[in-house]
Order: structure tokens, then sequence, then C-alpha cells
């Protein structure tokens, strides 16, 4: 039961004055849906709006705050005729400028003879002072406080900062008091102020530099932030550490057959693995194991056999991908591969409905199927095993650490193996998972051949598209084509994408589809099918396609507006070629003058396919904040804290945390029952719903 005290923090933004639904979806685009989240969305920057007692003082072109008398309304009487309104600041006289205004609002906030305070960009139009727009408007008698700074927030089309911060501080001023949950060792070592205190701190406009790295006011909310993650992680995984995961001790039979059938030698690093996970599974305790391994190193492979240790063992796996595409991809090769070994296995996803998503999910309960692959859908409600006793989840970087976590399960502690292409730093490891092994596989499968790599200019398009016509003729190889992400905007994504597909449609007659993001799943597998299986030669593709796409056929990748992804993307993209032993290109398409960090780069990128030394030079380029920030769709993703300048801090919540737990693990002491709070705050509530079961 969430606590009263929080219940206006915990309510999605609906409930606000002023936020309908049209609003609600606006602000919903913020990263806001809570009000909670309004807390955690700082002001980015504070304009001055300097007050001018003498208009004559004020800078032309510039935010000022002045003093007006209200004189004469000068309605607009045609439309594109703006509505002034004479005032006097002083004695000189200056407009205030309405265009398509309303005209009872107008005069109900300027009534003649009245004082206001007025604030807005200082204009000198056609001998008079003016000011377009005001950005405030307050009664003289009522003003309190002048402010003569502002914060400004980030927004998004179809919201203005007037009416956002409106929203926003029907929450911010009424924050409740709650009990201090930080040691006071702590707060005095960092000087922390309370959690009220530092959160209006931080929306009041008098605070320089609110994400500045010193900022005590952040640092403390980042301690928070990170102090709940942590106990989070605590307490999922220590909460019933006492009761032993299963021993999968036989004699792999099913295992080595597997091995023995495939159509190639295991690599030495993946025989490597496979004894690790090996040691892992025999032993009565739950793995937790990371296996990083570039893209087309191998993975999927040693996750089947291990999966089929436990299966021969009696115990079902679950085998989770970001996408439905992706679940479907390796539904369809785990189940060739798997032909002669009678195992019974299902697909589990978002579109199963109704009548047969019932009888999957009795199959599942029953144990009558002993391999799910599926999506998300694995975790949702209605979904129980008969008993799970291994987790695989692939492509981590998309998933939540709650819904990776989350198939922890009654009884006993399923294993679990986190499959990424990206390589992971520690100090992320630690951020997402506490303490968890790691595998690598470093070797690639013999006989593939390096990508060959280039960078070329956009202008040289024309070139590139001779090559691509003249492969197209000769050849049955198949060309992705990617176009960038723009600025977060998926309809801008989509135009851009389509332009380029116009474009190449019309050159290359039916041999072209596009794939984006706004398609539904079934859209894109169908999609994806015919590209596969018909004669279409290029995929254009916004970076949908970034995850684990495997399709045999495609040579080449074109990867366009280069400059604009990061080293681990363009890793990541270009993996989705070379993936049999054909020659294989990536093609850096990049506007003309390149800066220095992109020029580096696509040099990079031309000159090693070593996914492991790209994410060590991508740690020197970028510094560890860019890697670990937000953007990276990297692992946890923090509201508050960052971790290139709060490692520290992440250190001592992990210490913190592991102290808490290990004496109190289910929160039942009275001086605990506040974290309960922190929890909620950062909607760790998984782990509280972990302490009700547990
Ligand atoms: P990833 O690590 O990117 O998930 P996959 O597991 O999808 O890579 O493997 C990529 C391709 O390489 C698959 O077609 C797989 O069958 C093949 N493969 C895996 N291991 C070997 C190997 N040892 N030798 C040759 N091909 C292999
Ligand atoms: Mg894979």
């Amino acid at each position: 039961m969430k606590p009263a005290h929080l219940d206006l923090l915990l309510s999605p933004i609906n409930k606000l004055k002023g936020v309908g639904p049209k609003i609600e979806n606006i602000i919903n685009k913020l990263g806001i849906s809570l009000n909670i989240h309004f807390l955690w969305h700082f002001p980015y920057k504070i304009i001055e709006k300097k007050y001018y007692d003498n208009i004559h003082d004020a800078p032309i072109n510039t935010l000022v705050t002045l003093k007006v008398e209200v004189l004469k309304h000068n309605p607009s009487r045609f439309r594109r005729q703006p509505y002034k309104v004479s005032c006097v600041a002083n004695e000189t006289p200056i407009d205030i400028v309405y265009f398509n205004a309303r005209h009872p609002v107008i005069r109900s906030i300027l009534p003649v003879k009245s004082f206001r305070m007025i604030s807005g960009k200082l204009e000198f139009f056609r001998n008079k002072f003016q000011i377009t727009h005001p950005s405030t408007v307050e009664d003289v008698t009522k003003i309190q406080l002048l402010r003569e700074r502002e914060p400004i927030y980030s927004l998004t089309a179809g919201l203005n900062l007037k009416y956002f911060t409106k929203i926003s501080k029907q929450v911010l001023s009424s924050l409740p008091n709650l009990e201090e949950w930080i040691n006071s060792r702590i707060l005095k070592q960092y000087k922390f102020f309370n959690w009220k205190d530092s959160i209006e701190k931080l929306h009041n406009p008098e605070i320089e530099d609110t994400f500045a790295d010193k900022n005590v006011f952040r640092r403390r909310l980042a301690f928070d932030e990170l102090y709940a993650h942590q106990l989070a992680i605590a307490i999922i995984r220590l909460i019933d550490s006492k009761k032993k995961s299963v021993a999968f001790k036989n004699n792999n039979n099913l295992k080595n057959n597997l091995i023995k059938n495939l159509p190639f030698q295991l690599t030495k690093s993946q025989t490597k693995v496979l004894e690790e996970i090996k040691t892992d599974l025999e032993s009565n305790t739950q793995m937790i194991r990371l296996l990083q391994g570039d893209v087309g190193s191998g993975k999927t492979i040693v996750a089947l056999a291990s999966m089929l240790t436990v299966i021969e063992s009696g115990f079902q796996c679950a085998f989770m991908a970001p996408t439905s595409i992706l679940a479907y991809q390796h539904y369809e090769n785990i189940s060739i591969l798997l032909e002669n070994l009678s195992i019974k296995i299902t697909l589990l996803t978002g579109k199963d409905k109704g009548k047969i998503r019932k009888e999957k999910l009795e199959k599942i309960r029953d144990g009558e199927v002993e391999l799910i692959v599926g999506t998300h859908a694995l975790i949702q409600e209605g979904v129980t095993f008969k008993n799970l006793g291994l987790s695989i989840i692939d492509e981590q970087h998309r998933f939540g650490v709650y819904q990776r976590l989350a198939f922890n399960y009654k009884g006993f502690r399923p294993s679990i193996l986190v499959m990424s292409a990206t390589p992971i730093p520690r100090t992320l490891t630690l951020a997402a998972y506490g303490d968890m092994d790691e595998s690598r596989l470093i070797d690639k499968p013999i006989g593939r051949k390096p990508i060959m790599t280039s960078g070329l200019s956009l202008k040289k398009e024309k070139q590139l598209i001779d090559r691509i016509s003249n492969k197209i003729q000769k050849t049955s190889e198949k060309f992705f084509w990617v176009c960038p992400l723009i600025e977060e905007s998926q309809e801008l994504d989509l135009k851009a994408a389509t332009e380029r597909f116009n474009n190449l449609n019309k050159i290359f007659k039916n041999k072209v589809l596009l794939i984006h993001g706004q398609l539904n799943e079934k859209e894109k597998e169908n999609i994806m099918e015919k590209f596969k299986n018909e004669d279409f030669r290029i995929l254009v593709a916004t970076t949908v396609i970034e995850v684990g796409i495997d399709i045999k056929s495609a040579t080449t990748i074109i990867i366009e507006h280069a400059e604009r992804f990061g080293l681990a993307q363009l890793h990541q993209l270009r993996g989705r070629v070379g993936r049999n032993n054909q020659e294989s290109f990536c093609i850096l398409l990049h506007k003309e003058n390149l800066g220095d960090t992109a020029k580096k780069r696509i040099q990079i990128m031309t000159e090693t396919n070593d996914g492991f030394k790209i994410a060590e030079e991508d740690l020197i380029i970028r510094g560890p904040g860019e890697i670990l920030g937000k953007k990276q769709s990297g692992l946890p993703s923090f509201n508050v804290a960052d971790l290139s300048f709060d490692s520290d801090l992440l250190e001592e919540a992990k210490i913190e945390a592991d102290n808490v737990i290990s004496d109190d693990p289910k929160l039942l002491k009275d001086k605990n029952q506040n974290l309960k709070n922190l929890l909620y705050i950062h909607e760790r509530d998984t782990a509280i719903k972990t302490l009700g079961a547990g």
C-alpha cells in the first residue's frame, strides 16, 4: 500500500488543474507522467529580466522588467492588426502589443489606470518603446517578490513556459515534509540539505548551474536516487538469498547433441564461456551472469546450450528479446536448431491475444512447454511458469533492471544470463545490478571476414548510388540504408527516412522498402519478411534496425549522417551485416565538414572491427558521462544522478544499502520505515512488492 502522504506525488499528472488529455500527452513527451517527475525536471537555465526604474537605462532587445501605468486600450479593428495598450513608464510612453489576442483577456490583465509590473523584450519601434507579448504581467500592489530571474525549463511543441510553470507549481509548492532517510554521517560529510529544501532550491531561480557537478542540492537528490536504486537491488537479490537455487546436474545429453550437430565448431571463447556457465548451473546458488560479446560473436548458441542443461534437469527456460521481431527471429532459429531434439518450445509476445494467449499461458503454467521465447510479455501479469530454471535476457540495454530481475520466482531463484553486445563498463554493471559475474566472447566465429568500413561525404552520394546500382544488377546482395535519429523527434525522423525512400525508389523501382518506428510490430515483421524473402534489395530504415536483425544476404549497410551517431551505435549498426562469409561493407555517409569528434569516430570505425576496443575509445572520446547518459539508452537511466561525477555517491549508496539490508532485509524495523518513502519516490516499487512477497 502506497502511503497516503505520497498521493499527490505519485498520482498521474492528469489530476492537476489545467491538464486535459491533450496537454497530458504533450507533457508526457518530457518524460513526465507522474507528478513526481516534475521534481526531476530541473530548469536548464535562468534568464535575467532585470528591473529598470528608468526606461532609458534599459537595454533595447533585452528582457527587462518595467513598472508601467496603463492609459488606453487600442483594440485591433481587423485581423492582423495588433492590439496595442498605451502605457507610460514614469513619463515615457510605451506600447504593450498583442497579436491575435482575445480582447477581454487583455482588458482584464491590463485595466486602465492600473500599475503593472511587466517583463518582456524591450523594443524601440517607430520612435517608441514597446514590448510585444510580455512574458509576465503582474499587479504591482499584489506583487510580493519581484522575480528578476526566471527558471527556464526545457519544453516541447505545444507547451509554453507559463503554462508549464503553472502546472508544475501545483506539485512543487505542495511538497510534503518527509522524515530524513539519509544517515547523519553522510548528511554531514556531504553537507546535504533535507529533501524538500533541496528540491525547492533546484527549482529556484537563484541557484546557478542546477546540473553542475558540485551543486549540493542536486547531489543530495542524486544520492537519494542511487540509494533507492541500490536498496532495490539489495532487496531483490537478498530477500530470499537463503533459499537456494537448483543444481542443474545431468549428463548434458541434449546440450552435447546440439553442439555435435552444429554446422560449425564452437569458438574458443564460446567453449570457455559454456564451461563458466556450466559451473554456475551445477552449483546450488543462483547464477547472475552478464555475457558480453560483440555483434556476431555467437551469443545465441551459448544461451541455447545453457538452456538445454536446465531443460534436461526438468526445468523451464525463458528467452526474452527486446522486440517481437527479434523474439520471432530467435524462435525461428532456435526451432530449427532444436529440430531433432523434441523439445517443446513456444513464442509469447504482446500480439498473442484472447484464446491463443490463454492456451499458451496454460501450457507455460502446466509445464507443457519447456522453452519459452518472448518479449516483455513474458514478465507480464498472468504469466506463471511451472518451474522456471533459467532466464536469458538478450540485448539487455533495452530493458529496465527490474524487469530483468522480475524473473525472480517463487520457491527458488531462477538463474539469469544477461547478454549484451555493448561492452558495459564496470561502474555501470555495479550501478545496474550490484555485483554480477561476467563472461566475454572475445574471438569471432572463424570464416567471418571483417567488415570493410569507409567514410564518404554526402556530396559523393551519386558515386555511391552508382556502386549500389552496379551491385544490384550483378549480384543478389541486399542493402540496409539507415537514416539518423533527428533530435528525438519521431515525425522528423520519419520524414527524412521517407524522403530517402522516395528518392531511392525512383532510382530502383520496386526494389526498396521502408521500415520505421511508427509501424506496429506486425507491420514491421511483414516488411522484414518481405525484405528477406522477396526481391527487394534496399531496406531504408530509421534506427529501428539497431538491435539484432539477422538477414544474412545483406552485405552492405549505409549509415546516413553517420556523424550524428555515437561510436557504440555505429558499431552496433555495422554488425547488421557481415553475418556470413561474404565480403561486407559499411559506408558512413557524412556531411561535408566534420567536427573533430565526428572525424575521430569515423576514423576509429574504419580502423577496427573490435567492439571492446571501440568501447574503450568511446570512453576516451566522450568521457563516462556521455556513455552513461540517458540518451545512450544504456543501462539504468537516472533522473538526477550522473555517474560521471556522482560515482563517489554510488559507492557510498551501495555500501549504505548493503548495510541496511543485511541488518534488516525486509525493512521491518521502525527506523527503516521512511526508506519506503524513498523507494516510492524513485519508483522502485518493485522492491517494495518483493518485500511483501518474500
Ligand atoms: P550475436 O552474438 O550477435 O547474438 P548470434 O548468436 O546471432 O550472434 O550469431 C551470429 C551468427 O553466427 C549466427 O548465424 C550463428 O549461427 C553463427 N555462429 C555462432 N557461432 C558460430 C561459430 N562458432 N562458427 C560459425 N558461426 C557461428
Ligand atoms: Mg544476438
